[in-house]
């Protein structure tokens, strides 16, 4: 019976995946990301309910478009199949079963969706744009306050945690909103700690921990390549804000998730 569940989650999940790839491209661009309808970024016809449908509708048409007959990018197909197994893995690492399942693993699992949303949005806007869009890092910070609310609901013991987070959150977006803003300052950075904290909240110290490692190696190692590229061709220098560091904090927040469950099921 479980797998017909996971099929149920995966089928979801490439829904989100397919969404996650709208909300990467039209958020920056401030286009709606429910109201305007879907289109072929080629020759612009809506697209019918059929082709919104993902993976089934990529196969279906032959990774082209029904009116143009331009190629989809197999990057949307391969993303929708990376959105289902995520929320696979997500299922599997708060163990949701269907013959255990209980109001509050599902309250649990939806706020990991919510969360692994904030993660993607982020990360997919800052490897593009260099940027932590702030309408999406305000989501982040109001679910991980509403998981706090939960889980206070369920551990009132743990209140001193959670009023030090909230503090770590005023005393930011105090300086923020304050300081930064005063001086027309960038506010990369704060930005950058505000999802450390969100990241602490729904992943706890330890994960953290290893997230901050695992991103500042994955950026040496980019920066290294970078320079190497720009070695060979000569180029301009790679600059500080030219490094997409929130894409690389929530891609090595994700993939701990993922490695960690896989070691745990093994
Ligand atoms: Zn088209």
């Amino acid at each position: 019976m479980n797998i017909f569940l996971y099929v149920i989650i995966f089928i979801i999940g490439t829904v989100f995946g397919s969404f996650y790839t709208l909300a990467v491209y039209r958020i920056p661009q401030n286009i709606d990301i429910v109201k305007k309808h879907s289109y072929c970024p080629n020759c612009n016809s809506k697209l019918g309910f059929f082709e919104l449908i993902p993976v089934l509708s990529y196969i279906l048409l032959g990774g082209k478009c029904k009116h143009c007959k331009q190629k989809i990018r197999i990057r949307y197909l391969l993303l929708e199949v990376l959105g289902g197994v995520s929320f696979v893995v997500l299922a599997i690492a708060l163990k949701i079963n269907i013959s255990t399942l209980t109001l509050r693993s599902l309250i649990t699992y939806v706020f990991a969706i919510l969360y692994f949303t904030a993660l993607v949005l982020i990360a997919g806007i800052d490897k593009e744009h260099i940027k932590i869009d702030k309408r999406v890092l305000a989501y982040g910070i109001i679910i991980s306050i509403l998981y706090m609310i939960y889980l206070y609901t369920i551990d009132s013991a743990s209140i001193y945690r959670y009023a030090i987070y909230l503090a770590i959150y005023i005393i930011l977006l105090s300086v923020d909103t304050f300081l930064l803003r005063r001086f027309a300052k960038d506010s990369y950075t704060t930005n950058i700690l505000m999802l450390l904290n969100i990241i602490l909240i729904f992943t706890e110290e330890k994960m953290l921990f290893a997230t901050i490692i695992m991103a500042l190696a994955s950026i040496l190692i980019y920066v290294l390549i970078r320079k190497l590229e720009q070695i060979k061709v000569g180029s301009i220098k790679l600059k500080i804000n030219e490094i997409p560091t929130g894409f690389f904090v929530c891609a090595s927040n994700i993939i701990l998730i993922f490695v960690m469950t896989v070691i745990r099921n093994i």
